[in-house]
């Protein structure tokens, strides 16, 4: 696990400038720690599409791919599985000034592995949750209010020590 593809050397693509290629690679994408929690990538082993484009002085690359994230619902705590599309661009320039020196290229070999994760923790939302209209839990009794309906509510309830002072007024 996680040998796969994870890096990927450009140079034996032997290409030209102004020459693209497109592959399908297999990357092994380890469980992402968000939270408290351990998130699973899917599919297992994941494929991407890299498309290389050979400029002047560098490469001009696009990682496409689609990804599950498996964990707990970060609203209601049931399992959650979301599907995210990613499609990032990265340009490796070297020559042409820091802003274009790529931090997964390093002479040519490609850190797929630490690009395709860091894209993918780039493109998650805020939350994990398992569905859209995921309302989480009730503050008061726990109860999922997806379920549990737009009437669940509580009656307000004194604070028992209020309560207590309620009774000795009373009395
Ligand atoms: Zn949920
Ligand atoms: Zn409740």
């Amino acid at each position: 696990m996680g040998r796969r593809a994870d890096s990927f050397d450009l140079n034996r693509l032997r290409m030209t400038a102004g020459e693209a290629r497109r592959l399908e690679l297999e990357v092994a994408v380890d469980a992402l720690s968000l939270g408290a929690d351990s998130y699973r990538v899917g599919p297992e082993p994941l494929v991407v599409r890299l498309e290389v484009v050979r400029t002047t002085n560098g490469y001009a690359l696009r990682l496409r791919f689609s990804a599950t994230v498996s964990g707990p619902c970060m609203r209601c705590l049931g399992p959650a599985t979301p599907g995210f599309e990613v499609d990032v661009y990265e340009v490796s320039q070297p020559q042409d000034g820091e802003q274009l020196d790529s931090p997964y290229l390093d002479a040519g070999v490609l850190d797929l592995g630490a690009w395709t994760r860091d894209a993918l923790v780039l493109s998650l939302p805020a939350a994990i949750i398992c569905r859209d209209e995921c309302a989480g839990l009730c503050a008061v009794c726990g109860a999922d209010l997806a379920s549990a309906g737009p009437d669940h509510a509580h009656a307000a309830s004194p604070d028992p020590r209020w309560a207590k002072l309620a009774e000795l007024r009373l009395g």
